[in-house]
C-alpha cells in the first residue's frame, strides 16, 4: 500500500513523531510548527501502517470544534470516515464512559449534568437548608471550595479540618451537598471527571478493559490540562499503552480555571517519553513570528524554544492607534473591506479581542456596511443575558405596560417572587385586559396575593417608579446608568456566578452605558418624532433579532483570544491593545497571571499568517467615563524595526487631538515631581503631563495605588505644599 501522502509535506522531526515505533512521545513545540498536524497524520499513520483499529485509539483535544475538525482531517487523510475513533474533549470522553457505566459507579441511567448557575443554585439551597448564615457562607464561595477539591480528586471525608471549625462546617456543605447531588442523579463538571476517574481507580476490570482498548492515546494542547485530567491519562495508560502527547509550554492559558502547565513536567517525569521539538514554522511571515517570540521572551521560567521559518519576510505589522474605541472598529472594518475588494475572503479575517465587551462596536460596523460576521464563544452584544436584563428595565422605564420585559425581570434579581405569583398576575391581567403591571397593582390593592408576595412586587413597582422619576430629565446614558446602580444587577451576578463570569457581565453592562451613551439618533426617527429612548430601543431590537451568519457562510470571524486557541488566520486583528485592557487590570500587579497575559498575547499575534494589525484606542468611555490607557505593554515588547505606525489621517482627527505634542504648560503649579493629594488614591507625586484643553491627561504616581493617567479637568488633584 502507498502510504508516502501520510508523510509527504512533513519535515524530519515531524516524520519521527508521526512514525515513532516505540515508547512515549512529547512533542514540545511553539505555535504554527504543525503539532496538530503532527497529532493527525500519527492518527492515520497509525491506522494505516500498523493497522490499528480506530476503535483502539483515544484522542482528546481542547474544544469540539476542534475534535470536529480533527474527525474530518483524519477522513481525508484516509479517504474514508474513521468510525468508533474516540476524539473528543476530556468532559465530552468522560460523560460517554459514565453513560456507560452509569449503574456501576452509582449512576442512574438518566442522570443529568449540573452546569455552573445550576450548581450554584443547588449550593446555595443546601446552606439555606442547614440555616447556615449566607454571609458567612457566601454560596459562590462555597462552590469554589467544593470544585477546587473535586479537581483535585478529593472527596468531603478526605478533607482535612478540626472539629466545629469553618473548614468543617465546609465540608459538610459539600458533604451535603453530594449527597443531594446523589438522590437526585446530578453530575457536575468536575463531578464527570471524579467518577470517571474513581471508575477507572477503583474497578480493576474496568481500569484493565479500557487499558487494553486503548492501546494509543493522542492529546493535543496538553498544557492546559489539570490535575484531574492528567490522573486519568495514567490510568488510561497504565503499563502498556502508548501516550502521544503535543503542547507548548508558552501556550498555556487557562491556569486561571485550575490547569496545570507542570503537567507536561511531571508528564516527562513519570513517562520518560522522546521528547520532539519542532523548530521550523510554517504559518506565519518572518516578521510576525519574530514579533511573537520576542513579546514570549519577556517571561521567566520558559521550557524554551528556537522558532524560525522559511517563509518571506512579509509586511511589518501595522500598529494603529485610534483616538478612540468607534475610530478603532472603523479603521478594523475599512482594512476588511480593503482586503476583500482585492479578493480576499471574508472567513480569511479574525478580529481577536481581549473581553467580550468589545465584540460590540465591531459588530456594529460590520452590520453597518453589511459584511457578514460571526461571534464565536459567546452570543452577540444584544443577545447576551445582562444586556438583555437591563433593556427589559429600560423598556419598562419607556413604558411600564411592557409585558414582556415585565416578565423577565419582575424577579431579576431574585426578590422571592415565584412562579405562582407570577402566574396569578398573568390570570389576572388576562381576565381584566389589563398589564401585567395594571394587574399587579390591582392585586396587591384587593389582597389577591399572599402578604409575602404582594410586599415584593409592590418593591418591584416602586423600584420602577423611582427609576422613571429619577431619570425624567436625565440623559440616555444617565438612566442607562442609573438603572445598571440601582437594581443592582452587577451585585445580583456576582452573588450567583463565578468570579470571571461576573466581571464578563459587568463590563458588558458598562458597554451598554457607553452604546447609549454614543447613541446617535437617526434623522428619520428624529423627524417621526420618536424620542431618543424610543429610536435606542427598537435599534438595539433589530440588532439582536439581526441573524447571526450561518455556520458554514462565507464571514468574518469575532472571538476572545480565549477561543482562538489553536486557529489560524491570514488576516489578524488584535484590537484593545491597551493597559488595564490586555494586560488585564486585574493581572496586572501579580506577576504569574501577568505571565499568563503574554502568553496570550503570544497566542494571539501567532494566529496570524500574512497580515498582522494591532490596533489601540487612547481613549475610551466606561459608565459613561472617558478613560485614557496607554498602548499595553506588550506593544512596546516588539521591536520597532518590526512595526508600521499608522496613524489616523487628519478627517478623523478630532479638534483639540494634541497628545503627542510636548508636555505643556505646568497647569496651577502642577509641574512635574509635585506633591499632590487625590481624594481616592492618596498623596502622589507628579510623572508626567500630556496635551492641552479638555484633553489635559496627567500621570500621577501614588504612594499607595501606583501609577495612574487622569484626565486632568476631573482630578481635582490639591497641591500639596
Ligand atoms: P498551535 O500551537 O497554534 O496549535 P500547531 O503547532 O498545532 O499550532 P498546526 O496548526 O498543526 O500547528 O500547523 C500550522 C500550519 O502549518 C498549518 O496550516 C499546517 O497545515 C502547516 N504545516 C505544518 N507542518 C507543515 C509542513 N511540514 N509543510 C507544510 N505546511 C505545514
Ligand atoms: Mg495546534
Amino acid at each position: 500500500m502507498d502510504v508516502s501522502h501520510l508523510l509527504d509535506e512533513l519535515n524530519d522531526a515531524q516524520r519521527q513523531a508521526v512514525t515513532a515505533e516505540d515508547g512515549h512521545v512529547l512533542v514540545l513545540a511553539g505555535a504554527g510548527s504543525g503539532k496538530t498536524r503532527v497529532l493527525v497524520h500519527r492518527i492515520a499513520w497509525l491506522i494505516q501502517v500498523h493497522h490499528v483499529s480506530p476503535m483502539g485509539l483515544l484522542a482528546v483535544t481542547f474544544t469540539n470544534k476542534a475534535a470536529g475538525e480533527m474527525r474530518g482531517r483524519v477522513g481525508r487523510l484516509l479517504n474514508l470516515r474513521p468510525d468508533g475513533l474516540w476524539i473528543g474533549t476530556f468532559h465530552g470522553i468522560c460523560h460517554r464512559l459514565l453513560r456507560m457505566h452509569a449503574a456501576e459507579v452509582g449512576l442512574p441511567d438518566t442522570f443529568q449534568i449540573l452546569d455552573s448557575e445550576d450548581q450554584y443554585r443547588l449550593v446555595r439551597r443546601v446552606i439555606r437548608d442547614m440555616e447556615l448564615d449566607e454571609g458567612e457562607h457566601p454560596p459562590r464561595q462555597v462552590q469554589g471550595f467544593i470544585n477546587h477539591h473535586k479537581d483535585d480528586g478529593r472527596r468531603p471525608h478526605q478533607i482535612e479540618h478540626f472539629d466545629r471549625s469553618f473548614q468543617a462546617r465546609q465540608v459538610e456543605i459539600y458533604q451535603r451537598y453530594q449527597d443531594y447531588c446523589e438522590r437526585s442523579g446530578l453530575v457536575d463538571f468536575a463531578e464527570l471527571m471524579l467518577r470517571t476517574v474513581e471508575l477507572l481507580r477503583d474497578r480493576p476490570e474496568r481500569r484493565a478493559h479500557y487499558q487494553s482498548r486503548f492501546g494509543h492515546i493522542l492529546i493535543d494542547e496538553f498544557q492546559d490540562t489539570n490535575t484531574l485530567q492528567y490522573a486519568l491519562v495514567r490510568l488510561l495508560a497504565g503499563d502498556n499503552n502508548r501516550l502521544f502527547v503535543v503542547g507548548d509550554d508558552d501556550q498555556s492559558i487557562y491556569g486561571w480555571r485550575g490547569a496545570r502547565v507542570e503537567n507536561v513536567a511531571h508528564f516527562n517525569r513519570d513517562f520518560q517519553p522522546d521528547v520532539i521539538r519542532l523548530e521550523q514554522n510554517y504559518r506565519s511571515t518572518r516578521t510576525i513570528l519574530e514579533a511573537a517570540n520576542r513579546v514570549i521572551d519577556h517571561n521567566d521560567d520558559r521550557m524554551g524554544k528556537n522558532l524560525w521559518t522559511e517563509g518571506e519576510q512579509g509586511e511589518p505589522i501595522h500598529l494603529f492607534a485610534a483616538f478612540n474605541a468607534e475610530e478603532e472598529s472603523e479603521f478594523v472594518i475599512a482594512r476588511i473591506h480593503d482586503w476583500i475588494n482585492q479578493g480576499g475572503k471574508p472567513s480569511d479575517c479574525a478580529v481577536l479581542y481581549r473581553s467580550n465587551a468589545q465584540s460590540r462596536l465591531f459588530e456594529q460596523a460590520l452590520l453597518r456596511e453589511d459584511i457578514p460576521y460571526r461571534v464565536y464563544g459567546g452570543l452577540r452584544f444584544f443577545e447576551r443575558a445582562e444586556i438583555k436584563d437591563a433593556m427589559a428595565y429600560l423598556r419598562l422605564i419607556h413604558n411600564p405596560h411592557d409585558d414582556a420585559a415585565f416578565e423577565r425581570v419582575i424577579n431579576v434579581p431574585a426578590r422571592g417572587i415565584g412562579e405562582q405569583t407570577v402566574a396569578r398576575i398573568r390570570e389576572h391581567a388576562r381576565a381584566q385586559g389589563q398589564s401585567l403591571g395594571q394587574a399587579v397593582t390591582e392585586l396587591i390593592a384587593q389582597g389577591g396575593l399572599s402578604p409575602r408576595a404582594a410586599r415584593s412586587a409592590s418593591a418591584f413597582l416602586q423600584l420602577i417608579d423611582n427609576l422613571v422619576k429619577a431619570t425624567e430629565s436625565a440623559s440616555l446614558a444617565e438612566t442607562v446608568s442609573a438603572l445598571v446602580r440601582q437594581v443592582e444587577l452587577v451585585a445580583w451576578y456576582q452573588s450567583r456566578e463565578p468570579a470571571d463570569r461576573a466581571e464578563a457581565r459587568e463590563e458588558n453592562l458598562a458597554e451598554l452605558v457607553r452604546a447609549a451613551d454614543s447613541f446617535d439618533q437617526p434623522f428619520e426617527d428624529e423627524q417621526a418624532g420618536l424620542s431618543v429612548m424610543a429610536s435606542f430601543l427598537s435599534q438595539a431590537a433589530l440588532e439582536a433579532g439581526e441573524h447571526q451568519a450561518e455556520r458554514w457562510e462565507d464571514c468574518v470571524q469575532l472571538m476572545t483570544l480565549h477561543s482562538a486557541k489553536g486557529l489560524e488566520f491570514p488576516l489578524v486583528f488584535l484590537a484593545g491593545m491597551e493597559e488595564g485592557l490586555f494586560p488585564h487590570q486585574k493581572s496586572i500587579e501579580e506577576p504569574g497571571r501577568l505571565a499568563e497575559e503574554r502568553r496570550l498575547c503570544y497566542v494571539g499575534m501567532t494566529r496570524a499568517m500574512q497580515r498582522l494589525y494591532i490596533t489601540h484606542a487612547e481613549s475610551r468611555q466606561t459608565y459613561g467615563q472617558t478613560n485614557f490607557s496607554r498602548p499595553s505593554r506588550f506593544v512596546a515588547e516588539i521591536p520597532d524595526e518590526l512595526i508600521e505606525s499608522i496613524r489616523s489621517g487628519p478627517h478623523v482627527t478630532p479638534a483639540g487631538r494634541s497628545f503627542h505634542s510636548a508636555p505643556r504648560a505646568e497647569a496651577g503649579g502642577l509641574r512635574l515631581g509635585a506633591s499632590v493629594r487625590h481624594a481616592k488614591f492618596g498623596p502622589g507625586t507628579v510623572v508626567s503631563l500630556e496635551g492641552q484643553g479638555p484633553n489635559a491627561r496627567i500621570q500621577v504616581n501614588f504612594e499607595s495605588a501606583g501609577a495612574k493617567w487622569l484626565v486632568l479637568a476631573y482630578a481635582n488633584l490639591e497641591l500639596v505644599a
